[in-house]
């Protein structure tokens, strides 16, 4: 029985395999046209001043509107843009969108966009930043890039010479799901960080798990004693928003405060905000 059991199990994964493979390939040429066919779209999370509750700026993350299939999460095709080779042109094409949008926005608001490892390795980067901030007006110190340690291990000179670049040009550079990754300590003062986002999974069992909690609290404090900004991701409660707040984390960002929700909505946010505090 137990045998039989192993079997079937066995079958149950090959068949799930196959069909993944199958999804895959069938993505696969759907992705490559999905920039043409307009079918991606940007959506915003804000976030707030964790003192003030006020709007600091928003996320840009990105959706894929599929014909048949509905709206795909980039958890599934980012990966899969990647292995392509597309996720290049869909980075920029996202950055341009934020660019775009957030020009409409508030002075002191700020965008901030994800940046795939494989971004960071793209010697046209830069230049790609620069060509999209000059044709959107936007200006860079408004302007945030979200990337992960990933994109730093292994790779140390070009992503250093990339982002120093970026720096200089007066972007931020935010370290986002920190404590995750291969974090390591030394990337902190080797690397040109101006922000921490404190992975949502420490944030999802705080304040009542212990280890979670302290892992909040000592990021926060390595934050605080290093000059980087410290933001927590996943806020759902008003405990989890109160203990972040209290352990010094100065923005927060989660469904508490609002889902990620399309460009019109977010604006109504920002404008309806604007006008409680006149
Ligand atoms: P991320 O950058 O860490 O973004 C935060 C993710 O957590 C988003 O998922 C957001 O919807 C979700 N989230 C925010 N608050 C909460 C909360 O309170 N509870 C829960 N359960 N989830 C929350 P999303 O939009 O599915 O994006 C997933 C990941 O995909 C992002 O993680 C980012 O790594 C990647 N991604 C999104 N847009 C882009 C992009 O334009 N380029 C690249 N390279 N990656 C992107
Ligand atoms: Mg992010
Ligand atoms: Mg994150
Ligand atoms: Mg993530």
């Amino acid at each position: 029985a137990a045998k039989d059991a192993g079997r079937s199990c066995h079958r149950f994964f090959e068949a799930r395999m196959a069909e993944k493979i199958q999804l895959r390939r069938a993505l696969e040429q759907d992705l490559r046209r999905a920039i043409s066919r307009d079918e991606l779209e940007v959506h915003y999370q804000p976030k707030v001043d964790a003192r003030s509750g006020a709007f600091t700026g928003a996320e840009a993350l990105v959706r894929w509107n599929h014909p048949e299939r509905g709206q795909l999460s980039p958890a599934v095709f980012v990966p899969l843009a990647e292995e392509l080779g597309l996720i290049n042109a869909i980075g920029a094409w996202v950055l341009a969108r934020a660019c775009a949008d957030a020009a409409t926005w508030p002075p002191h608001m700020c965008v901030a966009v994800n940046l795939s490892p494989v971004q960071i390795m793209d010697r046209r980067l830069v230049r790609s930043i620069r060509k999209i901030l000059k044709e959107t007006g936007y200006p860079a110190e408004r302007l945030e890039l979200e990337i992960t340690e990933t994109a730093l291990l292994g790779n140390d000179v070009q992503a250093l010479a990339t982002l120093k670049e970026i720096r200089a040009l007066g972007m931020k550079i935010s370290l986002d799901d920190f404590g995750t990754g291969y974090s390591s300590l030394s990337y902190l003062h080797r690397f040109p960080i101006d922000r921490i986002k404190i992975d949502r999974s420490f944030v999802a069992r705080s304040p009542n798990d212990a280890g979670s909690a302290s892992i909040i609290q000592a990021i926060a404090r390595l934050g605080a004693s290093l000059g980087i900004k410290v933001t927590a991701e996943g806020i759902e409660t008003e405990s989890q928003r109160r203990f972040s707040s209290d352990e010094g984390c100065s923005e927060l960002q989660g469904y508490l405060i609002s889902r990620p929700v399309p460009h019109a909505q977010l604006a109504a946010l920002f404008a309806k905000a604007r006008t409680e505090v006149a």
